[in-house]
């Protein structure tokens, strides 16, 4: 595995500023926010050192191996994955910032629960699964709004925006409809002008359809392969319910 990371870092980035500018976009309003799932933490802080600030785990068992070797360096911890409601607790032992993936009203109740005992409040992103795959997580976009609305009278909750993967296609009309979608859902949540919700976040695209997402709006990018290398364990270990 080659270790110098430095030149993709500066290759993604260079591929934002680009987005940016074709889209008529401030480089300044898009965030790179590295995908960690299966990269050790002595890459990470590479990532860390050379100035990367957000980085995101899948696994709260991935977080918790890391955290000790991360904490001294400075960064922001968002959580990207499938989040089972038994992983609460330890979630928030973790410094985690932002949950992008909030799909649920259960999983909403019991984190509000757990953070009012712990006197805490937490950043959420509504994860909407927009491209209609089984194995995509996130609210069916039918029933975003709704869920917005209920997780708005979680005190301890603080909507920040919504969140998507795209679907995996080379056909990039397709793609670009799911983040089109999840766009238009902002604006019609960001209309309806709900106590404690901000729509400022669109969390979408990562290492192969990032330009089409910063067309349509995105403002925070998720990105692991194109950085760090192809994963070792496929993505439907982190994508797929059943998966173990
Ligand atoms: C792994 C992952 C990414 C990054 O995917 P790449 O194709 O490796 O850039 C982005 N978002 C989520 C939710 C992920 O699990």
């Amino acid at each position: 595995m080659n270790d110098n990371i430095l030149p993709s870092l500066a290759a993604i980035n260079a591929r934002i500023t680009a987005a940016c500018e074709s889209a008529g976009r401030n480089p300044g309003d898009v965030r790179l926010l590295l995908a960690t799932k299966t990269v050790p933490a002595a890459r990470i802080r590479l990532a860390l050192e050379a100035g990367q600030t957000l980085i995101a785990e899948n696994k709260v068992q991935e977080l918790k191996e890391k955290f000790a070797e991360l904490e001294n360096i400075s960064h922001e911890n968002h959580f990207i994955g499938h989040l089972q409601t038994n992983k609460i607790k330890d979630l928030l032992k973790y410094n985690v910032t932002c949950l992008q993936s909030l799909d649920r009203l259960e999983l909403a109740e019991k984190l509000h629960q757990r953070l009012l005992l712990e006197n805490k409040v937490m950043e959420v992103l509504i994860q909407v699964n927009t491209s209609g795959e089984d194995s995509k997580f996130g609210v069916h976009p039918a029933e975003a709004v709704a869920l917005t609305r209920a997780v708005a009278g979680l005190k301890t909750l603080k909507v920040k925006g919504l969140m998507t993967i795209g679907l995996f296609s080379a056909d990039t009309v397709k793609v670009r409809d799911c983040f089109r979608l999840l766009r238009n859902l902002r604006d019609e949540i960001a209309a309806q002008q709900m106590v404690g919700v901000e729509m400022k976040e669109l969390s979408m695209g990562m290492s192969g359809d990032l330009e089409t997402a910063i067309a349509e709006g995105a403002t925070i990018v998720r990105v692991g392969t194109a950085v760090f290398g192809q994963r070792p364990t496929p993505d439907s270990y982190y994508w797929n319910e059943n998966a173990r």
